[in-house]
């Protein structure tokens, strides 16, 4: 709803918005005027139980709508989410900043996950084994767990709630989303979507706000389980309160991405990939480049070759089709992640490019930093050791192969990497001992398909699941097993041994 100019979000609660009065409310901006265009409403205790509690209701009809029903309503969501994805990719722009063809490209690879949703009947198919014991079948089925929830960071406002709800739905769970309550529009959009599309109301329910509504969640005795994705410090929180309260967590944390290059690569094919994974989205993706560690002697002429390409870049609003880079989220962000600038040269670091130059085409306003390098940074600087979450690529040397790897493995984060090698078993061999989740072998952002799961290693994800692809199948799901047998004339009386195969 929008009145005055000022859009109003709130919370989709049963199938329909909800009618109350919020006690708090945050703003929502637009990163590339700098201007509050809307109001979001911020979940108290009791409207996150009213949801959940909606939930709560939808559950035993829904997990007996059939497999095939609750796929053909996938379908039909994957149709609708094709249709709108202009839409949602304009919607995303106005509140996150990103280009809009960024933004229709999360919302492209968050179909992927539900396409893959859309073969649930498969994917639930469980084992038979006939006879292990004389006239004794047994048999598994996955089935599944409730209420379960999932909390999403600002970066990816449809991709990242895409990478959850689909697989939860589809496998006969009913869900509450906690999106960022940076950019929440995309996640009430979605939820008409899905009603659209024929879900039953209370299979799907949003509610916005930030650590009240989450410890609500958490601390909530019918939610089952919790998909968390955002920064480190919150994840490692969600995944031990979570835990503490009995539910299953899968918690997706930050990142610091490594991108090896070695002195045999294309190095042309390494500066664009570094040009293209540093600076797409300002920097802001999990999976963004942050730090390119240059095998000796190509640093120089790596760095020389990214700089060519980024004076080229285009910096202006998400919204005007020549530009290549938005905005940051908000302003406080920016200002921190410019403050890595100084505090890099202070502690040693060469401001190879300063992206506070670069010639922005949009409002003063704005949330505005171009892309920038800091040349010669250490492990140990802040600038390295901190993730930045913006425009800012990191440059490492590195004397051989071995110094590479050990600087990344080193590193406390392990979400992606890449190397870029034209020596296959220079790849092969770093495949085999980098100690990250997401590998790419001359491709800079190797965001698993939406079949595969997607998740980190060490600080970059708590608990053992990944998501979507059959983790994430697995995650929603608790594994029952069935020993059967249809009573026959033969059976042997009483017998107070433990079961035993004859
Ligand atoms: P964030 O951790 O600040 O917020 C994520 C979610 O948690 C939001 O819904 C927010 O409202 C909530 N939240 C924030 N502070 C909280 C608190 N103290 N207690 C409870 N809930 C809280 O993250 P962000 O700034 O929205 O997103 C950027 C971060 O997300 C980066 O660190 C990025 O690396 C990470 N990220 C990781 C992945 C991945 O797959 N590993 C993907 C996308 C983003």
């Amino acid at each position: 709803m929008t009145t005055n100019g000022i859009k109003h979000c709130t919370h989709w609660i049963g199938g329909k918005p909800w009618t109350g009065q919020a006690g708090v409310a945050g703003d929502i901006y637009n990163p590339a005027t700098g201007q509050i265009t809307g109001a979001v409403d911020f979940a108290s205790a009791a409207e996150v139980d009213a949801a959940v509690q909606a939930g709560a209701a939808a559950f035993d009809q829904w997990r007996d709508t059939s497999l095939v029903k609750r796929a053909s309503i996938m379908f039909a969501f994957r149709e609708l989410v094709k249709e709108h994805t202009a839409e949602l990719a304009q919607l995303i722009s106005s509140e996150h900043g990103k280009v809009a063809s960024d933004a229709a490209g999360e919302v492209a690879r968050g179909l992927e996950v539900v396409e893959f949703a859309c073969g649930i009947p498969h994917l639930l198919k469980g084992a038979f084994s006939e006879n292990v014991s004389t006239g004794v079948d047994a048999y598994s089925i996955r089935q599944p767990l409730g209420v379960v929830a999932g909390i999403t960071p600002f970066n990816f406002p449809a991709m990242v709630p895409m990478w959850m709800f689909p697989i939860a739905i589809a496998a006969g769970n009913t869900f509450v989303l906690k999106p960022s309550e940076k950019d929440p529009s995309a996640s009430v959009r979605i939820a008409e979507l899905l009603a659209e599309a024929g879900l039953p109301d209370g299979v799907f329910n949003v509610v916005h706000g930030g650590k009240e509504a989450v410890d609500a969640l958490l601390a909530h005795p019918v939610v089952k389980a919790v998909s968390f994705v955002g920064s480190t410090p919150v994840a490692r929180y969600i995944y031990e309160t979570g835990t503490a309260a009995g539910k299953r967590v899968q918690a997706l944390g930050g990142a610091k991405n490594h991108m090896v290059v070695l002195p045999d690569a294309d190095l042309d094919l390494a500066a664009d990939a570094a040009v293209s994974a540093g600076f797409g989205s300002a920097g802001e993706r999990c999976m963004a480049i942050s730090v390119l560690v240059a095998v000796d002697p190509v640093g120089d002429e790596l760095v020389a070759k990214i700089g060519e390409r980024v004076a080229r870049l285009r910096v202006g609003p998400g919204d005007q089709s020549e530009s290549e880079m938005g905005p940051l989220v908000t302003k406080a962000h920016r200002d921190k992640v410019a403050s890595y600038l100084e505090s890099g040269v202070a502690d040693g670091a060469t401001l190879a490019i300063d992206g506070r130059a670069h010639p922005t085409g949009g409002d003063p306003d704005g949330f505005w930093l171009g892309p920038s390098v800091l040349d010669h940074v250490r492990p140990g600087m802040s600038c390295y050791t901190d993730e930045i979450f913006g425009p800012v690529l990191s440059v490492v040397r590195a004397g051989s192969y071995e110094q590479a790897v050990g600087v990344v493995n080193a590193n406390p984060y392990g979400n992606g990497t890449a190397i870029f090698t034209n020596d296959g078993g220079a790849a092969r061999r770093f495949t085999h001992e980098i100690e990250v989740g997401m590998v790419g072998i001359n491709v800079p952002i190797p965001v698993p398909m939406a079949f595969y799961s997607f998740g980190g290693w060490k600080s970059s994800l708590f608990g053992d699941t990944h998501v979507h692809g059959t983790e994430g199948v697995h995650f929603y799901t608790r594994g029952k097993a069935v020993t059967s047998r249809w009573l026959d004339p033969s059976h042997g009386g009483v017998s107070l041994g433990f079961p035993v195969n004859s």
